[in-house]
């Protein structure tokens, strides 16, 4: 069996430091917040190249809380790409938002700002850094510029992704990510955290995720309870270390992946867009007969996934905007045909020789049958 992640193998490596830092949070018994949370955000900023880190619940929270803190709320609409975790509408929902959705480019599958409609009341855009690699943040940028809006990066598969040298999380006014465990840098249960270079912001989502309050019992606004705890931080930092190493691993990884399937004609294979330095959260091909595929090779013990099968405008959730299918036919297509291969970084040779064997077999046994 080869899972489509192996979170074992690299609890392994950080096991001791692990339980290290976790007898001395017991020690101390400070579980929420406090100087393991502090050391972690610090690293975490400065390897992001942010001033600020401000850790909170999970990914979702992060997105939440980073628009509330930026100025978006009731009556306010957001580009989302409808290409991505559902997570990502949801939390413009709980901001009191709209979505509005943007269709993905064929190639890269990330927002493709051509097709994004704005209107009088479209204040920001989120830009999503999907499978490991950055959107075309040059384009966003620009966009942001010239309709006005607000660009709050969803960086939560893209944990020191890098575009042109510049950092994922640097680029908008805040950044959102997760460290739900199958992230690149994930923790031990849920945790996130919003990345800003902003004063302002930063002031503004330490109150809001500690109940809308710097002092405490003084309440000036309404605030919520998002945070991260020290337990969670132990991980994250023993990660953090390690995650350079990690995620050039995935590179490598990657790079045996597109040799051993280059001559597979039916299998289209990942593209990075020009300037970025993956971090390949996933390695997503697509295949024609996508959900047999699927089926035969969780049948042979290969661990494929689908992210995502149902683009978001089709989720009965956001039923209520009035979406049908073939509004963003890009993003339908390639949901149809996505395939998410087993990565992580200690993936072996031998394991990714059995995964390509397990997908020709399938896809010989899809064509011999017609
Ligand atoms: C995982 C993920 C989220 C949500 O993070 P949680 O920690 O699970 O709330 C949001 N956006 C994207 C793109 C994600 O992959």
């Amino acid at each position: 069996m080869i899972p489509l992640v192996d979170l074992k193998a690299q609890h392994r490596q950080i096991a001791d430091e692990v339980a290290r830092g976790f007898a001395e949070v017991l020690e101390n018994t400070s579980f929420i917040l406090g100087s393991p949370v502090e050391r972690f955000e610090q690293a975490f900023a400065k390897a992001s190249g942010v001033r600020y880190c401000v850790g909170v619940a999970n990914g979702t929270d992060a997105i939440e809380l980073a628009l509330r803190a930026a100025g978006v709320g009731s009556g306010n609409e957001v580009l989302v790409p409808v290409n991505s975790f559902i997570a990502t509408a949801l939390a413009v929902v709980r901001a009191g938002a709209t979505p509005v959705f943007v269709d993905s480019d064929p190639d890269y599958h990330l927002i493709d700002l051509a097709r994004a409609k704005t209107t009088r009341r479209t204040k920001a855009i989120i830009p999503v850094h999907l499978f490991g690699q950055l959107a075309p943040m040059e384009q966003v940028a620009d966009f942001a510029r010239n309709h006005e809006l607000i660009v709050i990066e969803d960086a939560a598969q893209a944990q020191l992704a890098r575009r042109n040298g510049r950092t994922a999380g640097s680029f908008g006014l805040a950044a959102a990510t997760s460290f739900y465990p199958g992230k690149n840098l994930g923790a031990y249960g849920d945790g996130g955290a919003v990345l800003t270079d902003s004063d302002a912001v930063a002031k503004k989502l330490r109150a809001l995720r500690n109940y809308g309050s710097e002092v405490k019992y003084h309440h000036p606004e309404l605030g919520f309870n998002s945070r991260l705890d020290a337990l969670q931080a132990v991980v994250l930092s023993a990660k953090l270390a390690r995650l350079e190493e990690w995620n050039a691993k995935r590179r490598e990884a990657a790079r045996r992946y597109d040799e051993m399937l280059a001559g597979l004609p039916e299998v289209v294979l990942p593209r990075t867009l020009a300037g970025n330095e993956h971090i390949w959260h996933l390695y997503v091909v697509r295949v024609p007969s996508r959900d047999e595929v699927m089926k035969r090779m969780q049948a042979s013990g290969i661990g494929v996934g689908v992210h995502y099968p149902v683009p978001i405008h089709l989720q009965g959730a956001f039923a209520h905007l009035g979406c049908k299918r073939g509004d963003f036919p890009v993003a339908e297509k390639a949901a149809a045909q996505m395939l998410s291969l087993p990565m992580f970084a200690e993936i072996t040779v031998e394991q990714q020789e059995r995964v390509v064997a397990e997908l020709k077999n399938a896809l010989g046994q899809i064509r011999a049958r017609g």
